[in-house]
């Protein structure tokens, strides 16, 4: 391809945004003619590598807009220390197919059973699989609602928290709501039931959970609709941080 060509098509892909096949066309001209390369193997490769640069700064957006407060891949979890978990069912849930068919999943269990970090590692999953996925604390969550509404913006950020493709909402139930919080948490699951996914983990077993609510029925209901087509994961083994730390002290 001679100088003035190359010009030109620099040119257009720079006019089509095709700015990965920019960067390295001229290095992959080079090696189609040192290993004689055809043209139509070529146009592929260089086409591949813009789709593969587009996917890798998708996924590491999607990850900075989950606000995820620690990233904690699958890839360090370790299956041993979690007691009887279906490592079955967390690889299938690693598919991020569940949120095709916008199931939801609960993670139970005490504190320090690695109920955030699961969650967190499905969430980073799902960003890898082209989802938009946000984690929030339940409580945070609340605030943010309460606030909204006070600055009257709640139908919009209503609409925000119902657009993800999959939302985490951590420790539902370590504070409990006041009526109107409850009320709101219970507007953005209705919004999402049966459409989109949500990840919850929570320390508290259903039996406790209008210690959260606080009206049976508003419960009764939410329950309803988050249990209904839900993966629940009962984290019952002994807490990751505690064997942790009793390892370290006999094991200084
Ligand atoms: P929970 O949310 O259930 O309280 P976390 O997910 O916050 O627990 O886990 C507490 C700490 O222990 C985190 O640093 C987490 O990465 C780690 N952890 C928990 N379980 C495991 C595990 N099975 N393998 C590796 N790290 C774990
Ligand atoms: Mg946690």
């Amino acid at each position: 391809m001679n100088a003035g060509m190359q010009a030109l098509l620099i040119d257009n892909l720079k006019t089509l945004r095709l700015s990965a096949m920019i960067r390295h066309l001229e290095s992959h001209l080079r090696q189609a003619r040192q290993e004689k390369i055809d043209y139509d193997e070529f146009l592929l490769n260089l086409a591949d590598i813009e789709i593969q640069v587009r996917q890798e700064n998708g996924r590491k957006r999607r990850l900075r807009e989950a606000k995820f407060p620690l990233l904690k891949p699958l890839s360090t979890f370790d299956f041993e220390a979690a007691g009887d978990l279906d490592v079955r069912l967390i690889k299938e849930l690693s598919t991020s197919e569940y949120i095709t068919r916008a199931r939801n999943i609960i993670f139970l269990g005490k504190s320090g059973t690695g109920k955030t970090h699961l969650a967190t590692a499905l969430g980073m999953e799902a960003c890898k699989h082209g989802i938009r996925t946000r984690f929030v604390t339940g409580c945070a969550l609340v605030n943010e609602l309460i606030e909204a509404r006070d600055e009257k913006i709640l139908g919009r950020i209503i609409k925000r928290y119902a657009g993800y493709g999959l939302l985490i909402i951590d420790e539902l139930g370590y504070v409990p709501f006041s009526k109107e919080g409850a009320e709101l948490i219970f507007q953005i699951l209705t919004e999402r039931h049966e459409r989109k996914s949500v990840i919850i983990t929570t320390n508290l077993g259903f039996g406790d959970w209008t210690q959260i609510f606080g009206d049976p029925n508003l419960t009764a209901a939410l329950l309803d609709r988050i249990t209904h087509k839900a993966h629940i994961i009962n984290c019952s083994w002994e807490s990751y941080r505690l064997k942790e730390s009793l390892n370290k002290r006999r094991d200084p």
